[in-house]
């Protein structure tokens, strides 16, 4: 069953912010200095709304820096109180969630490492009932939608209202040209599942470096995501965590300046008439699509008939192999990519089997 989920659009979260939200911070805690000196630099740039910090890494093997613990709290009370910037940390288990509320933190996030274990996620979700605190919950390592929306659905589950995701990409196996795999398409898919629910992007986990935050960070924001999470450092080569993708504050700004916003409308009517006729054609194509996809499948149940007749199989994976091939050759000379065009007709051969299927074996 599905649940009913309340979610709150991220401008009614209190914190007084606009789109895009830029949360920024070091990847961890360091040294009060350290941390004060990347929030008042940060500071100078209004753009950047939510300073962040991580008090417990969560680290893939162990003797790496695991992060300095409660004593960061205290420095982010400082940084609050210098700079006036609300704070924000990951939590990954029943103590870090009530140390962040004791320590008056205003945002919290659940690591990718966390969202993978719903017992942990549970936990947190159990601790936080009753409080006000806006929660993001980054995707899950592996590349699975239920799984996050699990995490989301729990926290909802116990009254969260606040609540909303982040993207930092997924792991694999193989070397890509970057440290998670966005495989954008599940973030695309959990705004169509839940339009009001606050995503940000997270290129400095996503990219890995710092020369792939200002593309990632574009393409964040063209997907309409409400803000993005980027680490900040003030002395990045000597960070004691990820130091390959922190930025200083100045080049932050440097490289949020050139980024363009849009928006998911216009109030421009000529704008919008614009788009309407050609949105009109658009439908008008996708009507023949179906309509075409109407045809086809007559003649594929016409062919099913014709191969329960003659005792032939429906499958016949040769002739199938061959259709791809020739079909990805012609895509390439219009433009569309050898994926796309399998995808397609991978999924209309599944249609047509599913009709011969039902041709063959009608009672
Ligand atoms: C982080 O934001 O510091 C962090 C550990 O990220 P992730 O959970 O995405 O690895
Ligand atoms: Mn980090």
């Amino acid at each position: 069953m599905e649940t009913k989920l309340e979610i709150k659009p991220i401008r009614e979260w209190g914190l007084n912010i606009d789109r895009p939200v830029v949360i920024s911070g070091p990847c961890s805690a360091e040294s009060e200095e350290q941390m004060l000196e990347t929030a008042i630099e940060l500071r100078k740039d209004k753009r950047v709304s939510i300073f962040r910090a991580g008090i417990w890494k969560p680290r893939t093997r162990p003797n790496s820096f695991e992060g300095v613990g409660s004593i960061g709290l205290k420095w982010m009370q400082t940084v609050k109180k210098e700079t006036g910037f609300p704070i924000a940390t990951e939590v990954a288990n029943v103590k870090h969630a009530y140390e962040a509320l004791k320590y008056g933190v205003d945002l919290i996030w659940i690591g990718a490492r966390t969202t993978v274990n719903p017992f942990a996620v549970q936990e947190i979700a159990d601790v936080l009932q009753g409080t006000d605190i806006p929660i993001l919950v980054k995707n899950p390592v592996n590349p699975d939608l239920e799984l996050w929306i699990g995490a989301i659905e729990r926290l909802m589950k116990v009254g969260v209202t606040k609540v909303g995701a982040i993207h930092r990409g997924f792991s694999s196996y193989d070397k890509s040209k970057y440290r998670n795999a966005p495989y954008w398409q599940l973030a695309i898919d959990l705004k169509l599942r839940f339009p009001s629910l606050a995503l940000i992007g997270d290129p400095s986990h996503m990219g890995g470096r710092v020369d792939a935050l200002a593309e990632l960070s574009q393409k964040m924001l063209d997907l309409d995501y409400d803000g993005l999470m980027i680490e900040s450092h003030r002395n990045p080569s000597v960070a004691l965590s990820d130091a390959k993708q922190q930025l200083t504050p100045a080049a932050l700004s440097d490289m949020l300046t050139p980024l363009i916003l849009r928006y998911s409308d216009s109030d421009n009517k000529e704008v919008q008439a614009n788009l309407e006729v050609l949105r009109e054609q658009i439908d008008r194509f996708d009507d023949q699509l179906l309509s075409l996809m109407e045809e086809r499948m007559k003649i594929v149940e016409k062919i099913g008939a014709f191969k329960k007749a003659n005792n032939i199989t429906i499958l016949q994976s040769r002739r199938w192999d061959e259709i791809i091939k020739k079909n990805i050759e012609k895509g390439k000379e219009k433009g569309l990519s050898a994926e796309f065009v399998e995808k397609l007709l991978d999924s209309i051969h599944e249609e047509s089997i599913n009709h011969q299927n039902a041709v063959m074996n009608a009672k």
